[in-house]
């Protein structure tokens, strides 16, 4: 009987990630990559933010999977249910096993219901929301635009959110709607952020408390979600004076996120990297295993995961596989992210920083912390062929 089949580097998740690494690879020359991925339709995700704010259809972010996996790169239609690194060997769905000589491990990650008691049962109902699911992304917009009078809850987690100040654009994007229409008076907002900021870059944290401020916004920072009662439309949250409860009439979350549970029963996590994928953050290599690296959402990479990282990760990566073959010096990633936000509908600013905090902007001119309509118009119309046509065909370098 055959054994498994083998590939030179086999790369785990097809999402922005895996397509991404993919196709870098195969432009590197490596003339065998696989990914594996279960999913037959691509998204880019950044979309849904704007879908969430009546600005982009979910047919705008979708296409088929088939169309992205790069040329000469084989797709296994399929899901990793666990890895044994020690044979460098990966199990799948199926049954069917793959070996490799290097393995790339981007499974992303996923919202996390249990973390917040209640949530879920809340978000089967109108009044609660998030843009962080396709399928709930279009009634965020239904039931923030509808609302006329009474109270709206945003809430942002700092769990592992994949880019987390993007929670903030449908708050933006609804309240310069309320303006418009005549009904912001009528609407208290309120804004509970797990974290001490907005985002992390302190003059953009700056412009998007002076914008919260201008729409009458209530900000309360280290301030989290607890629990939720749907019946009562209330929330249980602690802030830093102690326990309280806030009633909603909207609720929009960014909840927490959590990485695949087979990703600890493969021994690939840490006790610090709370279920992620134990990486060095520098060189994205496992801490244990050198011949597996992991990048994207699911990997532990002291940073705040975003798709803007990946534009500095996937060639970090890349160059690093071929350099632990070759003994070159490894490439390293300092934590570059990302947090474009709206702070209206004509507006956005765009912050970019290390994991120092540290500002990192792709150019210096024009100031990309101010909110601009140009920017906004890149990040709604611009970046979805960027990323199409550029990101996913492996173009980084
Ligand atoms: C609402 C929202 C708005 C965002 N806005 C922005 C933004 O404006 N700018 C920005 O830079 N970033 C943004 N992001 C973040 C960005 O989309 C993510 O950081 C990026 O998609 C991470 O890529 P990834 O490949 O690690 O994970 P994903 O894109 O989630 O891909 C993971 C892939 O792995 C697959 N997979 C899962 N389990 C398995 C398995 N067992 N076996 C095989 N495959 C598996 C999944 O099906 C998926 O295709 C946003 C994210 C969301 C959700």
């Amino acid at each position: 009987m055959a054994g498994p089949r083998h590939h030179d580097v086999l790369v785990v998740g097809g999402g922005n990630a895996g397509i991404s690494l993919a196709a870098k690879l195969r432009r590197d020359g490596c003339r065998d990559v696989a990914v594996v991925e279960p999913k037959q339709v691509h998204e880019y995700r950044p979309l849904l933010s704007y879908v969430a704010s009546g600005m982009a259809t979910l047919d705008d972010l979708r296409r088929p999977q088939s169309e992205v996996i790069p040329r000469g790169v084989r797709w296994h239609s399929d899901a990793v249910v666990g890895i044994e690194p020690e044979r460098s060997l990966v199990r799948l769905a199926s049954g069917k096993e793959l070996t490799y000589t290097d393995l790339a491990v981007c499974p992303g990650s996923r919202v996390d219901w249990d973390a917040i008691p209640g949530a879920e049962e809340a978000m089967g109902t109108p009044a609660a929301s998030t843009s962080y699911l396709p399928e709930l992304a279009p009634g965020t917009w239904t039931r923030l635009s509808s609302l006329v009078a009474g109270t709206a809850v945003f809430a942002i987690s700092d769990r592992h959110v994949p880019c987390a100040p993007v929670g903030l654009k449908p708050l933006f994007t609804a309240a310069d709607h309320w303006r418009r229409t005549g009904v912001l008076d009528a609407i208290t907002i309120e804004l509970l952020v797990a974290g001490d900021r907005l985002v992390d870059l302190p003059r953009a944290d700056d412009e998007l408390r002076a914008a919260a401020e201008s729409y009458g916004v209530h900000v309360r920072t280290g301030t989290s979600v607890e629990s939720i009662d749907a019946s009562t439309r209330s929330l249980r949250v602690r802030t830093p004076d102690g326990p309280t409860e806030v009633r909603y009439d909207a609720l929009y979350l960014a909840p927490p996120h959590r990485a695949p549970d087979w990703l600890a029963s493969s021994g690939l996590t840490s006790p610090a990297s709370d279920g992620f994928l134990a990486v060095d953050p520098w060189t994205l290599q496992h801490r244990d295993h050198p011949t597996v690296w992991g990048l994207g959402d699911a990997a532990s990479v002291d940073a705040l995961p975003s798709g803007g990282a990946l534009r500095k990760q996937v060639p970090v990566v890349a160059h690093n596989i071929a350099a632990r073959r070759t003994g070159a010096t490894m490439r390293r990633y300092d934590g570059y992210s990302i947090g474009p936000v709206t702070t209206s509908r004509r507006r956005l600013l765009l912050a970019e920083f290390d994991r120092d905090g540290r500002p990192e902007p792709t150019t210096p001119v024009p100031d990309l912390v101010r909110p601009r309509r140009s920017l906004l118009l890149f990040d709604r119309y611009v970046e979805p062929q960027v990323y199409w046509h550029r990101l996913l065909k492996g173009k980084v370098s």
